[in-house]
């Protein structure tokens, strides 16, 4: 299998229905280090939207092969490719820090956790599926079974480029669909090793695409096609909200994992030294380039302990490139969200709001040629500030103040996001509280609002969400279809 390996001038095939392959015409696309944008991590073919349909359809048509295998013969296969992957995790955590721009160890984290999620999933091709009904007539056998879909799109982020793939092939491969995975255009290469283990690991080589390329390329090929039944994605609210709209007047399910403001609500019980910590764990890890980020601080009380502890630990992390052991905070994901951030930050400033820690460009030697933005704090109104409402996906952190918990509750939830949240205390009864009134998906007490294992759903309500949860037993639903049956024993 040596044809599918970057050749020397760092040309990757991808995987269209069973065979690696470059673009009809020849064109290639460039994949960035982040870390330093001189340097081209490899070049990726330009798909024509012929060869898209032709994947889609060879897809379509192989669908039966995967399908009809046991499950307990699917689940082996993904139990193997979760092997493979922990054999490769260096080499394969080694291209998602170069095209992501992630530190080694977190790289190495989520290639690591994506191999969990083909774990649970292929374990769960012993699950029992379906029911045994009651029927009123006498001599029926009614029961229901539990059907894949056929072909399903996955379209997915750059921020977490392995993991997400994984957190989506796993529930949709177990229950028997054909997958066709599109991939950000920043970081194609994750997405090609999950598939390069599964290939090897037995997966029928028509049962999974890998359509690289950028959305003006291959998203209407990909959207349009009618063979596709199914689309999960996992992106900016923007195009989320675009795809909905661009899907609605055909029977496509559609699932979203979009944006998030997340809020840490710290009440004056609480212990400072652990919330500073998670707090800015949950806030500056992967330069806050995460869904669950942590992004606003609300102090129940004077904000004035609370602050010095979030700027004394932003002032002591050390921004780098991942391939630095020395480094704590890698780069944004490309120049245009540097401009992005830097931009919003500078908005929050021009209204008003106090930069207490960071809040510009990192500089240096070893961050000069890459995407680097200092980790930021910044002292906000939250009934004014820009950054209490916008996503900035980026290591941007915004503290208020509030007189009570009620108004911090309805701080967290003055949101159009509505993923996860968290509160600090030791009281009980108003963490029982919080998690009543909180209008997200995820909710923490005195853990982070980021962090979530496969086996536990996830998903947001509001604008960062769609009606289905990902991950745990609710992630199969999605992929699965339910077929209700009678059987007359008795003529
Ligand atoms: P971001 O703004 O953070 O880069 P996006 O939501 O634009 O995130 O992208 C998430 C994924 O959605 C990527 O794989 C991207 O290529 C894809 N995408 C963006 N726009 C479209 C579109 N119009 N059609 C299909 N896919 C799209």
């Amino acid at each position: 299998m040596m044809e599918h390996i970057l050749d020397a001038r760092n040309k990757q095939p991808t995987l269209l229905a069973g065979e690696w392959v470059g673009a009809a015409s020849d064109e290639w696309f460039e994949d960035i280090d982040p870390a330093d944008t001189r340097k081209i991590v490899a070049l990726l073919p330009r798909l024509s939207g012929d060869q898209v349909a032709a994947a889609i359809e060879t897809a379509d048509r192989n669908g039966g092969v995967w399908a009809g295998a046991p499950a307990i013969d699917r689940g082996r296969v993904l139990l193997e490719a979760a092997r493979l992957i922990r054999e490769r995790v260096d080499d394969i955590a080694t291209d998602v820090r170069r095209e992501a721009g992630k530190l080694q160890a977190e790289a190495k984290g989520e290639v690591l956790k994506s191999a969990d999620f083909l774990e649970y999933y292929g374990g769960l091709g012993r699950l029992a599926q379906g029911a045994v009904l009651p029927d009123e007539r006498p001599g029926t056998f009614t029961h229901t079974l539990v059907e894949p879909l056929g072909v399903v799109l996955l379209i997915t982020a750059w921020n977490d480029p392995i993991l997400t793939p994984a957190r989506k092939i796993g529930p949709a491969l177990i229950a028997g669909n054909s997958v066709v995975i599109k991939p950000a255009e920043d970081t194609p290469l994750s997405a090609l090793h999950l598939a390069r283990a599964l290939i090897d690991a037995g997966l029928p080589a028509t049962a999974l695409s890998v359509v690289v390329g950028h959305p003006e390329d291959v998203g209407e090929p990909l959207l349009g096609h009618p063979a596709i039944k199914a689309v999960s994605f996992t992106g900016s609210t923007r195009t989320g909200r675009l795809l909905r709209t661009r899907l609605s007047d055909r029977n496509v399910r559609f699932q979203a994992e979009m944006g998030g403001k997340n809020a840490v609500v710290v009440l004056p019980d609480a212990d400072l030294e652990t919330a500073s910590a998670v707090i800015t764990a949950g806030a500056f890890a992967q330069a806050g380039q995460r869904c669950t980020a942590t992004s606003r601080v609300i102090a129940v009380g004077d904000t004035s302990r609370l602050n010095e502890a979030l700027i004394g630990r932003a002032r002591e992390i050390r921004v780098g490139p991942g391939w630095d052991q020395d480094s704590q905070m890698g780069p944004l994901i490309n120049p245009v969200r540097l401009e992005e951030v830097s931009a919003d930050v500078q908005e929050a400033r021009d209204r008003g709001d106090r930069v207490l820690w960071g809040g510009e460009r990192a500089r240096g030697e070893k961050v000069d040629h890459g995407c680097f933005f200092s980790p930021t704090v910044i002292a906000v109104d939250s009934s004014l500030s820009p950054l209490w409402q916008k996503e900035v996906f980026g290591p941007v952190l915004a503290v208020a103040s509030a007189p009570n918990v009620d108004a911090a509750v309805k701080g967290v939830n003055d949101s159009s996001y509505g993923l996860s949240a968290a509160v600090f205390t030791r009281d009980l009864a108003m963490a029982m509280e919080f998690v009543r009134r909180v209008d997200t998906g995820q909710v923490a007490v005195n853990r982070p609002t980021s962090g979530w294992d496969v086996h536990l759903p996830f998903g947001g309500f509001k604008e960062s969400g769609s009606w289905s949860k990902e991950q745990g037993l609710e992630g199969i639903d999605f992929y699965t279809r339910v077929k209700t049956v009678a059987i007359g024993y008795d003529s």
